[in-house]
């Protein structure tokens, strides 16, 4: 061989320009890496699905006759990633080492590593060919430690790809976000209606002993059928059934979440995001996808199709675009400085709370939890009892199927900690339990009464949210989306917002117990 090719896990993408050769000269490399498994302790399932995804890419490269040398975990043993490259290329006395620029700060210092420490080969590093905005394009769209809000950024790609918008350069239907008609509840004559999600079923018992065999520590519910999607085929089978079945009401109940049926874990959600992360499919195929299917079908509406375009145009290439301007500066901050302990029911969903367990459950279940469970859930209960950013971002990053750092970390540090001060978020998504009532059933069957602020019972997330407000007034009043949120604060007499804090402080002071 003269060339060896490196494919990351989450660089699945068959339809790169790499393979549209088939030169005998190249050998692909694909390793299951102990230290990817192992860099934060992940779901059981998402390790699964990493590792059956690329094993199947694997076996498809080599049907299209590539050369292919895929190692297991029982021939990388404890390696490092440039050591299993520099290896191989020994090995095979190849002249040429090509990478695929990587997503991830982490792999990036290490193909910079393995740059540095090579003599023999040339490396050379191509484009993953996947997201829209290019990414030397990044640094004209963002600026370091600078707030960029999304919805300029989206408007801009809308109208740079040319996507729903008319002929005269206006937005399709008139308006650019339609937003306001992304909030409905689901009420309970909705609830029959939620179609089951399309489900795979991959036995992987194979991996699950692999995995144990080398010690690997994974958390969350351990599925000897897989029901994720890992070809290629599997993604675009969920695409379609997502079009067809999911997208009419993907953004009427894109917000909202209930714990009353079997389907409650994925509701309208399409859950492409590891199939998009890990690239077996391209992000510009599911937006043209659903596009047509809008256009052809007369349910599917302008704010069911615009609320899933801008997922993926707007938040997915927007994030990415603020993970790489900002790195490794966004891991460091911590601008409320917060410093508490994750408590233990993250890791076991036993609490009293009921959005929390349900939220909790489900993600140890299944490795998901949609937007708004991450965001105004685990996320806003984070928020407000201040815990360190690291733990709530090693909690993310480990336990979702789609999790990987270059889309976690803005989420998780940025959207819902404001750990950033605010380069994401014009405000603190912080919430009292008066939001999750409105948005979900969990407060009826929940052992706290969310109508109450103090006392035994109150929801928790009542004290806690004055807590953070008044904590934080300094900061936040200055910003006219937050101050006359203090007005209501200071219409209450001194006793009942003393009474208030002191529940606050209890449930800090007992979070373990919650
Ligand atoms: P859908 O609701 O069907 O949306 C369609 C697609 O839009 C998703 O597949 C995803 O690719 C994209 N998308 C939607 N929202 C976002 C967003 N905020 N940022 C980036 N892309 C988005 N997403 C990840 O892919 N990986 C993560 O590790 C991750 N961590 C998150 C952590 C927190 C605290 C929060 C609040 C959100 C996080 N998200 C993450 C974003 C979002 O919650 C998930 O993309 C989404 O829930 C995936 O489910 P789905 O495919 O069913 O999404």
């Amino acid at each position: 061989y003269h060339t060896l090719r490196v494919i990351l896990g989450d660089q699945l993408n068959a339809a790169h320009s790499w393979f549209r050769e088939n030169d005998q000269g190249i050998l692909y490399l694909i390793a299951e890496l102990h230290p990817e498994a192992t860099y934060v302790k992940h779901h059981i399932q998402k390790l699964c699905a990493f590792f059956l995804a690329m094993e199947y890419f694997a076996n498809a490269l080599k049907s299209a006759n590539h050369q292919v040398c895929y190692l297991t975990l029982d021939e990388t043993k404890n390696q490092s990633l440039e050591t299993v490259i520099l290896t191989q290329a020994a090995k095979h006395k190849v002249t040429t080492i090509e990478l695929q620029r990587p997503d991830e700060y982490r792999v990036l210092q290490q193909y910079r590593s393995l740059e540095s420490n090579t003599t023999k080969h040339s490396v050379r590093v191509v484009d993953s060919e996947h997201f829209l905005l290019p990414f030397d394009d990044i640094s004209q769209n963002f600026k370091p430690q600078h707030s960029v809000r999304m919805e300029n950024f989206y408007r801009k790609m809308r109208q740079r790809f040319n996507i729903l918008m008319d002929d005269d350069g206006q937005p399709e239907g008139g308006q650019w976000n339609y937003d306001s008609a992304n909030r409905n509840k689901l009420k309970t004559k909705d609830l029959n209606a939620i179609p089951a999600p399309l489900c795979f079923q991959h036995d992987v018992r194979h991996l699950l002993e692999r995995i144990e065999r080398h010690d690997i520590a994974s958390i969350g519910r351990a599925e000897p059928d897989l029901l994720w999607p890992v070809t290629r085929q599997d993604a675009l089978n969920l695409l379609a059934y997502f079009c067809e079945h999911l997208l009419p009401n993907f953004g009427r109940f894109q917000d909202s979440m209930t714990s009353q049926t079997p389907h409650s874990w994925s509701l309208y959600h399409s859950r492409l995001s590891f199939a998009l992360n890990s690239k077996l499919i391209n992000p510009k195929h599911v937006i043209k996808s659903a596009i047509t299917a809008y256009h052809e079908n007369d349910d599917i509406d302008i704010a069911q199709i615009e609320g899933f375009v801008r997922q993926i145009l707007g938040w997915r290439e927007y994030v990415r675009g603020m993970y790489w301007i900002n790195m490794p500066d966004y891991k460091e901050q911590n601008a409320l400085q917060a410093e508490r302990d994750l408590p233990a029911y993250f890791w076991s969903g036993d609490t009293k709370m009921h959005c929390l367990s349900s939220a909790i459950g489900q993600s140890l279940d299944y490795a998901y939890a949609h937007h708004i469970q991450r965001l105004m859930v685990t996320g806003n209960f984070c928020l407000l009892t201040e815990i360190q950013p690291k733990q709530v971002d090693e909690w993310y990053l480990g336990i979702y199927i789609d999790a990987l750092e270059w889309v976690e970390l803005p989420n998780t540090r940025g959207m819902s900690q404001f750990a950033d001060g605010g380069w994401i978020a014009s405000k603190p998504y912080a919430a009292s339990g008066n939001y999750i009532h409105k948005m979900s059933d969990y407060c009826g069957s929940c052992h706290y009464k969310v109508k109450e602020k103090t006392g035994e019972q109150a929801c928790p997330l009542n004290s806690l949210y004055w807590h953070f407000m008044v904590k934080h007034r300094e900061r936040l009043a200055k910003n006219p989306r937050i101050g006359m949120i203090y007005g209501n604060w200071d219409k209450q007499d001194d006793e009942q917002k003393h009474a208030v804090l002191e529940r606050a402080q209890w449930c800090l002071d007992n979070i373990e117990t919650l």
